[in-house]
């Protein structure tokens, strides 16, 4: 199974030189496929044991009409979409240009993982070029050459977790065609014969406490488990391997995954404190309950959205942690202020729940646990069919789909093809007409009438053959 990645940036930057290297001579070109666009370049890419399709966005500087700004921004906007993973290359030697900042803004708001990487930087004359790039919010910058193959094994490094997770997800994906009704349910009914999963000594409840360094994450594992296991300390840049633990919290049984261990990445680039791709995900892999750790004096950093994000995107149910409350002033104002931008910043996330907890003296904990038992309860929820058939039919009719070229899309039933989390497909016609915003639409109403806020929600569409 593979994942695609688009290589963006603007014109001159190296983008065909990484194309090429990648790619060699298996190039396939997509010009003529119906639904694809003819500015986009596709082939399968090779690196390593890696195989993936690499979408190159170059060629631009050909256009020869003067809305090119216009043309990059619709081209970059269609790439990063069409995208699982974008790789963001500018010039080093030239250092950041007005129109790389233009591009990093795209890729902040619309992409899902992205790669920074800075190009031409063989030798010295790239250093500057290569710290400027920092300021793009991007993360670290991989220093690479794709003239003279530089940095080649660190973009490997950095694909080579995505590519699991990709795979992993594909595995666990609806399937792509026939959807049966699953077995274990009576199609009228609300009842689900095997009840709800509860987390045992085998199958302990898998969560990873994330966050800054010095959010609190060792502070709090340390209360959970009730003894100082790890070592905690005010200085940014203890080593420590991250590492799991078992524990038993509220008398639930749990495998606890305390990602301090990060930080020592962080150290090397000193005040850039950054949380790699790869660290991240191991992490959220590995969870079925992430919690977010902020430090309730610096919330919601960049580097906390992202790793929320990501939380999101790899399908985990998420409980957002603010801590060292104990040491806040004015905690009313306060609450308000981070509940105002968690709906703002974090929109994908809604609902999801905000605890605000002292990891130092305890306080909140009780509250913490069940939020993760409440989150973890959503992330396994069954829906019935009888039960979201009705629901179905009353969102239709207080909002119809949209009918693209004068046919309406019909709707006509849908049912749950998984948990973990939960997944619904919607039969329908003209499913690839069917715009996001009905979709989402959709998701929001099911959260909504089935109670089950935060956690991420797949919704399919899929035409009857
Ligand atoms: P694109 O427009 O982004 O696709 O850029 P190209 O791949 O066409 O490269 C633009 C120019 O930069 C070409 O002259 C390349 O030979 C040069 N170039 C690409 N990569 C490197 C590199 O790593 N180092 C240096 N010095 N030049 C490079
Ligand atoms: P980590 O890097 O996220 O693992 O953070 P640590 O657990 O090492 O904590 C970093 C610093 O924050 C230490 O000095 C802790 O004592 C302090 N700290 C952690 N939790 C709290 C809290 O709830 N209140 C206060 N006031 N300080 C805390």
């Amino acid at each position: 199974m593979t994942f695609s990645l688009a290589i963006v940036g603007r014109p001159n930057v190296g983008k065909s030189t990484l194309f090429n290297r990648l790619v060699g001579k298996r190039l396939a070109l997509v010009d003529d496929q119906p639904g694809v666009t003819r500015d986009l370049r596709e082939g399968e890419a090779k690196l390593g044991d890696l195989r993936f399709t690499v979408i190159d966005t170059a060629g631009l500087e050909d256009a020869n009409d003067d809305s090119l700004q216009g043309r990059m921004r619709r081209l970059t906007e269609r790439a990063v979409d069409m995208a699982d993973v974008c790789l963001f290359m500018i010039d080093a030697r030239t250092g950041v240009t007005p129109t790389d900042e233009l591009f990093a803004d795209i890729l902040r708001k619309r992409a899902d993982h992205v790669i920074l990487v800075a190009n031409k930087a063989e030798g010295s004359a790239a250093d500057a070029g290569v710290l400027e790039a920092y300021a793009l919010g991007l993360g670290e910058p991989l220093r690479f050459s794709a003239e003279h193959g530089e940095g080649i094994p660190d973009l490997y490094g950095t694909l080579q977790p995505l590519a699991d997770s990709y795979a992993e997800r594909a595995a666990q994906e609806a399937p792509e065609t026939d959807v049966t009704l699953p077995d274990d349910e009576d199609v009228d009914g609300e009842t689900v014969p095997d009840g709800p999963p509860q987390p045992t000594e085998e199958r302990p409840l898998q969560i990873a406490v994330v966050g800054r360094p010095n959010a609190g994450k060792s502070t709090l594992v340390n209360k959970i488990l009730g003894h100082d296991r790890l070592l905690t300390g005010p200085e940014a840049g203890i080593t420590r391997d991250a590492i799991s633990v078992r524990a038993e919290w509220g008398g639930v049984p749990m495998r606890i995954f305390d990602t301090a261990g990060m930080r020592k990445k962080a150290k090397v680039q000193d005040k850039v404190e950054k949380l790699s791709v790869s660290d991240g995900l191991r992490a959220v892999k590995f969870a079925e309950v992430v919690v977010v750790l902020l430090d309730a004096a610096i919330p919601f950093e960049q580097q906390d959205l992202r790793i929320a994000d990501l939380a999101e995107r790899e399908g985990r149910a998420v409980v957002v942690a603010v801590n060292k409350w104990d040491i806040e002033d004015s905690k009313q104002e306060k609450l308000r202020d981070l509940k105002e931008a968690f709906d703002r910043l974090l929109p994908q996330l809604r609902g999801a729940p905000l605890v605000t907890i002292s990891a130092r003296t305890g306080r909140g904990l009780d509250r913490l646990q069940d939020a993760v038992m409440k989150a973890w309860d959503v992330w396994n929820r069954r829906v019935s069919t009888g039960q979201l058939n009705r629901w179905l039919e009353g969102m239709v009719a207080s909002h119809p789909p949209p009918a693209p070229q004068g046919r309406r899309i019909k709707l006509r039933y849908m049912t749950q093809a998984k948990t973990r989390p939960p997944g619904f497909v919607v039969m329908c016609s003209h499913p690839d007409k069917m715009p996001d915003s009905y979709t989402r639409y959709l998701v929001n109403g099911l959260r909504e009438a089935f109670d089950m806020p935060g956690t991420p929600i797949r919704l399919w569409m899929r035409g009857q053959g």
